[in-house]
């Protein structure tokens, strides 16, 4: 139970670059929420009534209100989260691509399927698969991204007909409060409605919700699957990652060590595909190193500001902070070297950007989720040692592989065991939204993001016959007892 669920009714917001508080949501108790579904199941008959085409007009204009609003929607996160501009102006820009997304194809996703028959008997039945969506799609999400992850799974669950209801990270909630405001501005169904609080009202929520969509910790996946199974509900999580990056001797050096500079501290290193590992061929490893060392030291650090000054900003909070520092500590007392970075800096939470030598897969810094601005580099003789390091981990979420040779780096993709795989890139699987992307292993259980999946995983596939009209005024069969 985190300190936020013992009885407190209002949870307060900080800056963690400052300390300020800037702002105050209440706590949902697990009564309110249980009223809230019950609300919801009321409106979504009618939600799903009006079919594709008439969700889509409201989320149109919900894609209109996102983008009349991105400065202020992008000032409200900052607040939150201290995050740079550059880190900031992604995550309305994500919800706005998202939503526009799924609002164009739920109708073509969403579409009966009308399965060849296979037997004699099957022939004399027209087929149809319907796609109905669950009633009430409870959505629970954590703090790196507080647009961006709601926005991933709440459109569309809206857009496959469900009502849904959102739990933001009680760490940055004041984003995911102003998505219920604009979809009640622009005057939609009262079908979305916005919950706060800590774990206790995520856990009414699973309590509740028809099917449940968990982005955040392994460690609270398994305590939502283990109550989703006890009460038989279905649910799909995206968990935490620690993903490899891979650089062969054949690689753009430079390109490598920037793309992976990026890979590794774009928003602080908290993002769940983050780099985290960083494996290099031996005769390109110096040359690395020294890149990459030069890429980290070089970037700017500061606080939430408005004009893209800096470019690595805050940790989310103090516990974030521990974890980074303790990450590098043990690596260092155990004969790793920091190249750059190492410490804590300024107030507040702030981490300097890190790289780390001499490490290997007894550290913690290597073997557990750091989601901190942190690239431990290891050397490696050939590629099949970097395959087999890359996949010596708990987690599977997702890779990239620098080559100069694409063919190769298919090939090198083709053995990685995660749920994505970039070649001479970071994150561009994830900036497409027609990709299905999910974790392998301990980063993710079900259905995936993305795509088709995305949307028909908050339906259930409702399976329909009709009887052909007899042909040539006879019957070939009807059922024999008189
Ligand atoms: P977290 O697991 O602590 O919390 C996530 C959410 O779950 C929060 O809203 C929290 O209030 C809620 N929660 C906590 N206990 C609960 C319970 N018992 N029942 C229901 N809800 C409960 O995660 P976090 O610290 O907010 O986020 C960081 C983690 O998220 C990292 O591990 C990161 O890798 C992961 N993450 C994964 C992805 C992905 O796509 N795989 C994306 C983003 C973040």
């Amino acid at each position: 139970m985190s300190e936020l669920d013992k009885d407190v009714a209002v949870i307060e917001v900080h800056s963690p670059a400052s300390g300020d508080l800037v702002g105050t949501v209440p706590v949902t108790t697990p009564d309110d929420v249980a009223a809230a579904v019950r609300e919801l199941r009321l409106y979504q008959p009618e939600w799903e009534a009006i079919g594709p085409a008439g969700r889509k007009q409201w989320l149109l204009k919900m894609q209109d209100w996102l983008i009349d609003n991105t400065e202020h929607l992008a000032a409200v996160l900052q607040s939150e989260t201290a995050k740079p501009r550059v880190d900031a102006i992604i995550d309305p820009a994500f919800a706005v691509d998202i939503l526009g997304y799924y609002a164009r194809r739920a109708g073509k996703f969403l579409a009966d399927e009308h399965p060849s028959p296979h037997s004699p008997l099957a022939r004399v039945k027209t087929l149809t698969v319907a796609y109905r969506p669950y009633p009430v799609v409870g959505v629970i999400t954590p703090w790196n991204f507080p647009l961006a992850m709601p926005a991933i799974d709440v459109f569309p669950a809206l857009a496959a007909g469900a009502a849904v209801i959102l739990k933001p990270s009680e760490v940055t909630p004041l984003s995911a409060v102003e998505l219920a405001r604009g979809w009640a501005e622009i005057g939609a169904p009262p079908v979305f409605k916005v919950v706060t609080g800590a774990g206790a009202t995520g856990a009414a929520v699973v309590e509740n919700a028809d099917y449940i969509q968990f982005t955040g910790s392994t460690a609270t996946g398994r305590k939502i699957a283990a109550a989703c199974v006890e009460r038989m509900v279905p649910y799909s999580l995206e968990l935490g990652g620690k993903d490899p990056a891979i650089v062969l001797a054949d690689a753009d050096v430079d390109r490598a060590a920037h793309g992976i500079a990026f890979g590794g501290m774009f928003n602080a290193g908290q993002v769940c595909i983050s780099v985290e590992r960083v494996y290099v061929e031996a005769p390109v490893y110096d040359e690395f190193v020294t890149k990459l060392t030069a890429a980290v030291a070089a970037l700017r650090q500061g606080a939430d500001d408005r004009e893209s000054k800096n470019d690595v900003g805050a940790l989310a909070n103090e516990n974030q902070a521990l974890i980074v520092q303790r990450h590098v500590d043990e690596a260092v007392a155990a004969g790793a070297r920091v190249t750059t970075g190492g410490k804590r800096t300024g107030v507040g939470t702030f981490f300097e950007p890190t790289v780390l030598v001499d490490v290997d897969h007894s550290m913690s810094c290597v073997a557990e989720e750091t989601f901190g601005p942190t690239l431990p580099v290891m050397k490696v003789a050939d590629e099949a040692e970097a395959i087999r390091m890359a996949n010596d981990s708990i987690y599977g979420l997702s890779a990239s592989v620098w080559t100069g040779d694409k063919a190769r780096g298919e090939r090198v993709a083709r053995q990685l065991n995660t749920g994505a795989v970039n070649i001479n890139d970071v994150f561009s699987n994830l900036f497409n939204p027609a990709m299905p992307m999910g974790g392998w292993g301990l980063s993710g259980v079900g259905a995936r993001w993305g795509g088709a999946s995305g949307l028909r995983k908050y339906c259930r596939a409702q399976a329909m016959t009709k009887p052909k009209l007899p042909t040539m005024g006879k019957e070939l069969f009807w059922y024999p007892y008189d």
